[in-house]
């Protein structure tokens, strides 16, 4: 189950991450680790830490006290950072998801100015839409930077790609 928030009142309706898988990075060398670490927000800006098992840097992940961007921090001279919108990178912004609904004639986003939507939930609706009209998987391209997205997210990816979206 990953989850996203979502708040359809003022200016513009926005999600944003709940419980979603996300990719690390090392600030200092590079290395991303093909294990996703899952992201459930933060106590005040603070998501965690982990040592880069290629060189070693502790890198610390913060974030907007709950919204993006997710920022790592390698503890090394001149502190390098990166940082990512994942819901841009995964394709799970407002837009996307309205596009899903529109493409499966399924209501993804329930009814009500706030609450959740399940994106796995929402997966499942457009792999039955890639299965039910009987397209070839194409592989989505992935955004400059990135190298390696969790599974689920790949595969939310791929069917958004697979479908037209
Ligand atoms: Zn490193």
């Amino acid at each position: 189950m990953f989850r996203l928030h979502f708040n359809r009142t003022g200016r513009q309706p926005t999600t944003w991450l709940l419980d979603v898988p996300i990719f690390t990075v090392c600030p200092n060398c590079g290395f991303v680790p093909h294990e996703a670490l899952r992201y459930v927000g933060s106590r005040y800006g603070y998501v965690g830490s982990f040592t880069c098992s290629s060189c070693g840097a502790r890198v610390s992940i913060t974030d907007g006290d709950c919204r993006p961007p997710v920022r790592f921090t390698a503890a090394v001279p001149g502190d390098p950072q990166r940082s990512f919108i994942y819901e841009d990178v995964y394709r799970l912004n407002w837009a996307d998801l309205e596009r899903a609904q529109a493409v499966t004639r399924t209501t993804l986003i329930p009814p009500g100015e706030k609450g959740y939507v399940d994106v796995a939930a929402a997966l499942r609706a457009l792999e039955a839409e890639v299965v039910r009209l009987g397209v070839p998987h194409a592989q989505a391209p992935l955004p400059d930077g990135v190298s390696w997205v969790p599974l689920p997210m790949r595969a939310w990816l791929d069917a958004l790609h697979t479908l037209g979206v």
